[in-house]
């Protein structure tokens, strides 16, 4: 007898599936034991047994036709069904290198099948092997510029670009976010946006993160000793953006920490950032690394603050120093109340967790104002200044009047003219 397709635990005799059945879906064997087998001429042949770990009937997913064999149960099992719509939309998720790898993979299948079939006569090629699809032009894209990205770290070509990040209660810099660019030798200066993403898929980040680590680390030393802090006054810092692929890497906090003696600088003056979604991906992993970072003195910020699903237990047993807002809820503030209430819920969040708030993508005056009157303490945007080259950093700390220069050292409320519009983002 088929059992209903809900039926996952299955005693010894049950008939699976039946050749010559439609099929639209695959079996998980979790325990237990399949055979498979056809009937000819009234004599039923076992073609194969299937066990626990195994996948049975994929065939239909590949085909949606009828079932070539039968399948039945010879040790009590449990199975889960896997549906075409499950299997295309993991397919579809997945990236386009592995999705044409997969195809390719299919279609040799169903070769093989087909010339089983038709007593080993070679079939002609498959349809989307004779016509490139999407998939292909996406993952010869995506491969050039793998490749790309790697003599690029080989060869030098990505630059430091720093953002000032301001006390919003008085506008003097507190320190600099460490961004990538990228200088394309025919491609000219590229944004983030264009290679951060196939970075982290391949890997590649772990070397970017390594190589921005350090020009950031080298960058807040020499922006250290223009600056001159007084001692006891807060802490200027520069931050980095780490990915979870750093975290992932054994030694990542030696090397943070190596970084940081052979620069010279104190580990109070760099900050890690630290998307709230790759938090929440593994809190714990994730906690222990950067609880390594934090015991020597190195900050921790969560990075785009609000578009992720924190839990409060989570946030407190994580070792954070500060919470950046993202931009979004920035932008909506004026005219939308539900992010202005957004903004000031992190606020006090923050303040219950003892830290404090930057806000991120302050391109206006009232939103700069709004967020001070909030209780933000800090502010990062193209108000205060845009993403600049190492050079104008020093000389956006020099040009800071004398008597401020000695931290907190002020960032003009009109950036010099050199700073305005300069920069792309
Ligand atoms: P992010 O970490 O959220 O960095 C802030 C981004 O917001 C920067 O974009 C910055 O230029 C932009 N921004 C700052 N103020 C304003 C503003 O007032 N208005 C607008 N519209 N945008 C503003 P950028 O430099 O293009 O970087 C984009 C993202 O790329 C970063 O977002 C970060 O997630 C990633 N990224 C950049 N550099 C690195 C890096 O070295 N490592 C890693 N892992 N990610 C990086
Ligand atoms: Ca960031
Ligand atoms: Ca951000």
């Amino acid at each position: 007898m088929t059992p209903p397709l809900e039926s996952l635990f299955l005693p010894v005799g049950t008939t699976l599936f039946a050749e010559g059945d439609a099929g639209d879906r695959a079996y998980l064997i979790a325990a237990g034991e399949v055979d498979i087998l056809i009937e000819r001429d009234g004599r039923e042949i076992v073609l194969a047994h299937r066990g626990t770990g195994e996948i049975i009937g994929e065939m239909a997913l590949l085909d949606r036709g009828p079932r070539s064999a039968s399948a039945r149960v010879t040790r009590a099992a449990e199975v889960i069904a896997v549906s075409q719509r499950q299997l295309e939309q993991r397919i579809a998720e997945t990236d386009p290198i592995l999705r044409l790898c997969l195809s390719v993979v299919i279609a040799r299948y169903r070769d093989t099948l087909a010339m089983a079939r038709s007593g080993f006569a070679v079939p002609p090629p498959a349809a989307e092997m004779r016509t490139p699809g999407g998939d292909f032009h996406a993952a010869v894209a995506m491969l050039t510029l793998e490749r790309q990205i790697e003599e690029g770290l080989d060869r030098g070509e990505f630059v430091l670009f720093l953002q000032p990040i301001v006390r919003l209660a008085d506008r003097s810099l507190a320190g600099f976010e460490a961004l990538a660019r990228w200088q394309h030798p025919t491609r000219g200066l590229m944004p983030p946006s264009e290679f951060i993403s196939v970075a982290e898929s391949s890997g590649l980040i772990v070397r970017l993160t390594a190589w921005i680590l350090r020009e950031a680390v080298s960058a807040a030393r020499r922006l250290l000793d223009v600056l001159r802090p007084e001692p006891g006054v807060e802490t200027f810092f520069v931050s980095v953006n780490v990915s979870g692929h750093d975290l992932h890497q054994p030694g990542f906090a030696d090397i943070v920490m190596a970084t940081l003696r052979d620069a010279g600088l104190p580990p109070e003056h760099l900050k890690l950032e630290v998307t709230e979604s790759m938090l929440m991906k593994d809190p714990s992993r994730a906690g222990g690394v950067l609880e390594s970072c934090r015991i020597q003195g190195v900050g921790v910020a969560v990075d785009d603050f609000g578009t992720g699903y924190s839990s409060l237990s989570h946030l407190s047993t994580l070792p954070i120093t500060t919470l950046k807002i993202d931009r979004s809820f920035v932008k909506a503030m004026a005219d939308d109340l539900t992010s202005r209430k957004i903004v000031n819920t992190v606020r006090l969040l923050a303040r219950e967790l003892g830290i404090p708030v930057v806000a991120e993508g302050i391109e206006r005056e009232g939103e700069a104002q709004a967020l001070d009157e909030l209780g933000c303490e800090y502010g990062q945007g193209y108000l205060f200044g845009r993403p600049m080259p190492l050079g104008d950093a020093l000389a956006l700390a020099a040009v800071a009047p004398p008597e401020v220069r000695a931290m907190p050292s002020r960032c003009p409320k009109n950036p010099p003219s050199f700073l305005a519009g300069a920069y792309s983002p």
